[in-house]
């Protein structure tokens, strides 16, 4: 995509203007010397002064910076990451994702609702961390005691399973009632349990079905986790948003995908180390076993879904936190297996930023780098569409304009 030149030059105009006139005030934040990648999929411009106010991008413009400017010397600039998939549930998870460049991110799935009350400490100022958008639990047949113990009104379901479109209904109701950006629900059982199967489906397509209608009558969309064929299907044509994972989605279901316009969430980095003999799950060997044939289906399918156009989102499944199996996991190593799946790294850090913008719904106000948009930025050293590694670290993050991490001097 390219974007039409006068913006940019209008801007650089509002950039010499707003210079001329010295106008300067304590929220307003020069970036010198960046080479921008805007997150559309536009390769790298030239060397650029990117100019923030008030948590915004004000200008992007050709012009030198005044005094005070962080020179960048050549550096590259991108929108900050969005997380698609997470499981952060603590502050301290919230600014570890934060600090590994992460400015916007989507929880499906918290215990005892700590993602949502994260969420809201972020909100409130009390502290820092991506933008969080949280489905408040997991809506699936088996619910769970953590689910339960947080929606007590549901006790009848901790010993039984949640069947039937109206009770799936009155417990998505009650969701977003606590107040849930998004609804999760289960299509498919897990694959990170040797105890479940993810080829079983969960609930069926009347219930998807309630689910996304419910949600929809609030003005709020679905994701659906997925492993096995049919439960995508049934989750793809009960009209989710999102396919989680999608590991045997067929052919059909991804023309299907592509006529809806449902985004993919392939989580190919969760699922990748599962299977590593190196890895912390090398004394569960049917689970490592099961996970390495499931890699291969997945990144046939992410490869096949790319080439017919189906757009695809980062999501790591992790919960930065402090020591579990899924903490270490960033966005780089998603971008990194969606390369191996035949998208360019360009594609990649697309996937990671618009695309994933347009998922969430916050693609007016982040995503990519343009005036007018929250300042959430990235910056790495090196050239990411050469050197991928280079986005595992970060030299500066800036989340709605304010300087979250900062190894420019180093
Ligand atoms: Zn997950």
């Amino acid at each position: 995509m390219t974007r039409p030149v006068f913006p940019i030059v209008r801007n650089a105009c509002a950039l010499i203007l707003c210079m001329m006139a010295g106008v300067s005030s304590a929220t307003d934040l020069w970036l010198a010397n960046a080479r921008i990648i805007d997150g559309t999929g536009t390769a790298p411009t030239g060397l650029r002064t990117v100019h923030l106010r008030d948590g915004k991008v004000l200008a992007i413009g050709k012009d030198a910076a005044p005094a005070g400017a962080i020179d960048l010397r050549g550096s590259y600039l991108l929108p900050g990451f969005i997380d698609a998939h997470t499981h952060i549930e603590d502050p301290a998870s919230a600014e570890r994702a934060l600090r590994s460049g992460v400015t916007t991110t989507r929880v499906l799935g918290d215990a005892y609702l700590k993602g949502l009350a994260t969420r809201d400490l972020v909100r409130q100022g009390n502290t820092p961390g991506p933008e969080m958008l949280v489905s408040a639990g997991h809506v699936r047949p088996v619910l769970g005691e953590a689910f339960v113990l947080s929606f007590p009104q549901f006790g009848r379901y901790l010993h039984a399973p949640l069947t039937g479109a109206e009770p799936v209904a009155e417990v998505v109701r009650a969701v977003i009632a606590r107040g849930a950006d998004v609804i999760k629900v289960g299509a498919s059982e897990r694959a990170g349990l040797a105890s479940t199967d993810p080829r079983k489906p969960e609930l069926s397509f009347e219930e998807l079905s309630a689910a996304v209608n419910e949600a929809g009558a609030k003005g709020l969309y679905v994701a659906a986790h997925a492993h096995g064929a049919g439960g995508v299907n049934a989750a793809v044509r009960a009209g989710v948003r999102s396919i989680e994972h999608g590991t045997y989605a067929d052919a059909a279901t991804l023309q299907l995908m592509l006529e809806k316009g449902t985004f993919w969430v392939p989580t190919l980095a969760v699922m990748s180390p599962l299977g590593d003999p190196r890895g912390d799950h090398a004394e569960d060997i049917a689970l490592q076993l099961r996970t390495y044939h499931m890699m291969k289906p997945l990144r046939e399918g992410v490869r096949r879904a790319h080439a017919l156009g189906i757009p695809v989102a980062t999501g790591t499944d992790g919960t930065y936190g402090d020591g579990d199996a899924t903490a270490r996991i960033r966005i780089a190593h998603e971008i990194e297996e969606l390369v191996k799946c035949g998208l360019t790294p360009l594609e990649a850090i697309t996937a990671a930023t618009a695309n994933a913008a347009r998922l969430l719904g916050v693609d007016a106000r982040t995503g990519t780098v343009a005036p007018g948009k929250e300042a959430d930025l990235l910056v790495v050293d090196r050239n990411p569409l050469e050197d991928t590694t280079t986005l595992f670290e970060p030299m500066l993050v800036v989340n709605n304009g304010e300087i979250i991490l900062n190894r420019v001097g180093l």
